[in-house]
């Protein structure tokens, strides 16, 4: 499985529908993390930096319009799509008529073939590449289906984790990336990379990107990481 898989966090407070939610999207190339309630959510955003969020309406105490508005709220998590699940159809109304930033919202029992394609939906707008879209950036073109990178039109030799760093760096331009966020999205989680590691990736990126010319698009912020642009 690769690294840079999306993950998926899965908030429902039924542990046979989470079972299901998890299965299902594991079976889709997802990672998936779940949570049974609300503040252990809230907890997991930081720790798994989600590209989707599955989240049940109805949990006990902190109910799932309550973390919605949270999650909105906060300026690091207000980009990550939400996908609200409930029982009844007027509960969604509902929803909608509070507000809550919820970016789309299914229905229960809701067809899972149907929730898979609201998840991989909000997920072309969350990560492009992992979704296989075509990056821009400047004059930098990444293929994410293709695996094919041109700059100013002529292609560009990436070695797979250069490829996999350009693609974090080109899904959000200027975000500063600290190296532990980088080995965690390019190298994986699992896996014990020391952080100069990544020093050597970006300097061969570097180098790559250079090599018809034009200038270093990556920027070293020091003491935080790198970032594009
Ligand atoms: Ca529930």
């Amino acid at each position: 499985m690769s690294a840079d898989q999306p993950t998926v966090l899965v908030v429902e407070d039924e542990a046979s529908q989470r079972e299901v939610l998890r299965y299902n999207l594991e079976a889709e190339g997802f990672r998936v993390a779940a949570a049974g309630n609300g503040e252990e959510a809230l907890v997991m955003l930081d720790e798994e930096e989600p590209d989707v969020i599955v989240l049940d309406w109805m949990l006990p105490n902190l109910s799932g319009i309550e973390v919605c508005r949270q999650i909105k709220t906060r300026p690091e998590t207000r980009g990550v799509p939400v996908i609200m699940l409930s029982a009844r159809s007027e509960e969604i109304d509902r929803i909608r008529g509070l507000e809550t930033g919820a970016d789309d919202y299914v229905v229960k029992p809701y067809s899972l073939r149907e929730l898979m394609a609201r998840v991989k939906a909000q997920l072309r707008r969350s990560r492009p590449a992992a979704a296989g879209l075509r990056l821009e950036y400047d004059d930098i073109i990444l293929d994410a289906e293709t695996h094919r990178v041109t700059r100013d039109g002529q292609e560009l030799k990436l070695g797979p984790t250069e490829f996999r760093l350009l693609s974090t760096f080109m899904e959000k331009p200027g975000r500063v990336w600290s190296r532990e966020q980088l080995l965690d999205r390019v190298w994986g989680r699992d896996i014990y990379v020391d952080t100069r590691t990544v020093d050597v990736h970006i300097g061969r990126l570097r180098k790559a990107l250079g090599v018809y010319g034009g200038g270093d698009p990556l920027r070293t912020v020091r003491g935080a990481g790198y970032a594009l642009g």
